[in-house]
Formats: C-alpha cells, structure tokens, sequence
C-alpha cells in the first residue's frame, strides 16, 4: 500500500485527489490530511480514508475538529506547526494543494522526508524555486508537476534532452475577462471574477486566472522547474483551455498536450507516475469540437505578465516579494477594498517599494528569508492598499 498525505485535502485540488484515491481504497494507507476553515469536510475525509492524522491550519478549530473526529481513529492537531509536522510524517507520495505561500513550509517538510511530492502549490516556486528544487535534490525526493500546464509540458518532456528544447508554450483561458472592453475591468466585481469560463477551481486561482496573475505565476513556475530561459517561455491565449502547453523543439516540432479542462488528469498522472492508468476523465470528441483558437495576450490587458518578466529578470526573492503583494492585493480585491485593475498597481508598486530597501531581495535564499520576504511584502502591500483605498474614498 502507498502511504499518501494530502495538504490542503478541503480545496478544489485536494477534493480531486480525493475522488481518485477514493476509487482504490485497498491501494492507499491515508497518513495525513489538512486543511483550513472547512472543519466538517476534513473530519469526514478523514474518518472515510481512515487517515493517522487531520490537521486544521487555524488553531481557534481545533476543538470543533476534536469534536467532528470523537469515536473515530483520527488524532486532530492545528496551526501551522501542526501542518509541517503531518507533512513530515512518513509518506511515499505527498500532494502540496495548499494555497498561496502558506503552502511552502509544508511542501518543503515533505520533501525532507524524501516523499515524492506532487505539486499544485505553484507558489512554493514562485516564492523559492531554487530552494525547493535543491531541496528534493539533497533529500532523493522527486517533484512531480500538477499544475495542468506544467503537467503537459513534463509529459511532453518524456524521453526528451533539455538541449533540443527551443521554447515553452503555456495556454491561457483568458479568465472571466478576456472579451470584456478593457475600460469595463476597474468595474468588475469579486463575484464576476470569481467565475471561470472553462474551470472548477478555487475562488482565488479563479479571480487570479481572470487577471492572468495565475499566468504569470506559472510562467516564473515553469522557469524554476524545467530550468529554461525566461524569453523561452511564451503564453498564447487558447479559450477552449484543451491544448495545456506546448513543447518546441530544435528540428521545428511543436508536441502538443491536448485534455478536457479536468485537474483530475494532471493529479492522476503524478498519482501513477512513471505509469499511465486508467482516469475518470472525459475524452476529447476533435471533430465535434471542430475548431481551436489561439490569439496574443494583450499587455495593456493583462499587466501582469510584463510584472513576471520584471521578476524573472530581477531574480533573487522578487518571486517571493511579488507572490506576496498578490496575494494581499487579492484578498483587498474580494474584500472589496480596490479595483480589480488596481491589483497590478499594488505589485507593481510594492516591488519598487521593497527593491529601495537594501538587501531584502538579495538574501540568500533561505526559508526564513524568503518568509521574511513574503512578510515585507504583504506589509509594504496593506500600505498601498490603504493609500488608494484613501484615493477612492476621497475622490481624488
Ligand atoms: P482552494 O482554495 O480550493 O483550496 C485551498 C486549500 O488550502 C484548502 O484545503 C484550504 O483549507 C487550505 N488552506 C487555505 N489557506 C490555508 C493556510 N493559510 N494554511 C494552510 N492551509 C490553507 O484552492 P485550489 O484551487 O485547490 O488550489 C490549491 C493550489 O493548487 C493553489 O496553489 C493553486 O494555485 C494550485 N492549482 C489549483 C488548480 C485548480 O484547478 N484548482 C490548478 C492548478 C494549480
Ligand atoms: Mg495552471
């Protein structure tokens, strides 16, 4: 039996590897499960995969969980240090579906363990790719990409040198936005972001794929994991969101990764990795779908790519730096405190602010360090957020 620990097991991605690891009970020893707010859905999962362990990541529901798990095998444990600890608990195979920067400890904890992790936190790369690569490396664990993108190229990849690698190609939706006039986007609402066209995923990859922040995510994700050069990996929007990515090669092939818009393929081939098997996902009718479009991203409506290129070539812990700003001026936006174009403004802004304070970005690139980062960042962010904040409120 594989033992298997799920981090973040309450989201969209963690509910998904459920499902599949669900189909096959008598093949998977459940170690750990965690999770956040969502007490009642970590205890059932727990108690239905009979895991060691359910962690939440808030202390204040702990009781609430003691109390979901009373009569069952399940210990309950919460708060940060909680969730490090169930991910260096011994496991074969660990995924990290955390979401944002809360996720890097944990994934970085499974790793040491030597557990394969499989990798939907494309934070945890963002925020230190090199240190969580290096990571797996000194510690014989193996990184397996969930993200769908990521994914497809790594398939693409079998059997394949680096060397004949000419360039990356990840797809985009669009989001929720892509035909809207560009001057409709100050106006758009946390509801109307929260909506994807062609995906079920979590609200804030949602609102982030609307913004192409997601995009610009994967794109530093892709530098750290497949070690290419940053003018090597272009972004095409691709509305049908069926072809993932695309692999160039020298001798002019373009190997494309072509699947319904259905997570459960990525996590099921990391789940069985190096094999294929079978996967409860759709297959793709090509003549009933007839056609495939493909255009340009457009920078004017999409800034965030050009910021992601700005981190790319900054290098250092912009990457942190960036993904923490986002992050704020993403819960700002659902809180409805600023515009949604307004979330580009705050990256922006917060990676000047933090580049004038000497030696943040250099620090080595330590755990601490980039948590501190992180801190910095989310810090410098809550004052944009308030001083435009105070813009609206003035009319100025
Ligand atoms: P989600 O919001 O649906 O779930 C997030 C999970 O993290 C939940 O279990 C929640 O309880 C937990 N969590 C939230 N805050 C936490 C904290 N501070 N500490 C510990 N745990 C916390 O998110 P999701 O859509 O499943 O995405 C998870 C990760 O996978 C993200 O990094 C996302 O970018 C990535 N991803 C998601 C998809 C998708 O289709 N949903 C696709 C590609 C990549
Ligand atoms: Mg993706």
């Amino acid at each position: 039996m594989r033992r298997v620990s799920i981090l973040g097991a309450t989201g969209s991605i963690g509910q998904n590897t459920i499902d599949l690891i669900a189909r096959a009970p008598d093949a998977y020893d459940v170690v750990a499960l965690t999770g956040a707010g969502n007490i009642d859905r970590l205890a059932i999962d727990a108690i239905r995969l009979k895991a060691d362990v359910a962690v939440t990541a808030n202390p204040e529901c702990l009781g609430a969980l003691k109390d979901a798990l009373a009569g069952s095998d399940v210990t309950a444990a919460a708060g940060p240090q909680a969730l490090i600890e169930a991910a260096s608990r011994p496991a074969d195979w660990v995924m990290s579906a955390i979401v944002g920067a809360a996720g890097l400890a944990p994934g970085l904890a499974a790793l040491e363990q030597g557990a394969t992790l499989a990798l939907a936190n494309k934070e945890s790369l963002v925020c230190a790719g090199r240190l969580v690569m290096q990571t797996a490396t000194t510690h014989g664990g193996r990184i397996l990409p969930v993200d769908s993108e990521h994914s497809a190229v790594f398939q693409a990849l079998v059997g394949e040198a680096m060397e004949a690698v000419e360039r990356i190609v990840i797809t985009a939706s669009g989001g929720a936005f892509r035909d809207w006039p560009i001057e409709k986007l100050a106006h758009a609402t946390p509801a109307q972001a929260t909506t994807h066209p062609n995906w079920a995923m979590g609200a804030r990859i949602t609102v982030d794929s609307a913004s192409m922040f997601n995009k610009a995510l994967e794109l530093i994700e892709t530098r750290e994991f497949f070690g290419v050069d940053p003018d090597r990996i272009e972004t095409v929007i691709h509305p049908e969101s069926l072809i993932h990515a695309l692999v160039g090669f020298r001798d002019g092939a373009l190997m494309a990764h072509v699947g319904p818009p259905d997570m459960r393929h990525a996590i099921g081939y990391a789940l069985h990795w190096p094999e294929r098997q079978d996967l409860p996902v759709a297959r793709l009718d090509l003549a009933q779908i007839g056609t495939l479009t493909f255009r340009a991203p457009d920078p004017a409506r999409y800034p965030a790519l050009d910021l992601a290129r700005q981190v790319m070539a900054r290098g250092g812990l912009a990457g942190a730096v960036f993904n923490g700003a986002k992050e704020r001026a993403l819960d700002a936006f659902l809180d409805g405190h600023i515009r949604f174009t307004a979330m580009a403004e705050v990256v922006a802004r917060v990676l000047d602010r933090i580049e004038g304070q000497p030696g943040l970005m250099d620090a080595e690139m330590t755990l601490d360090n980039v948590l501190a980062a992180d801190l910095a960042a989310r810090a410098a962010a809550d004052a944009e957020i308030a001083a435009l904040a105070g813009q609206a409120r003035t009319g100025s």
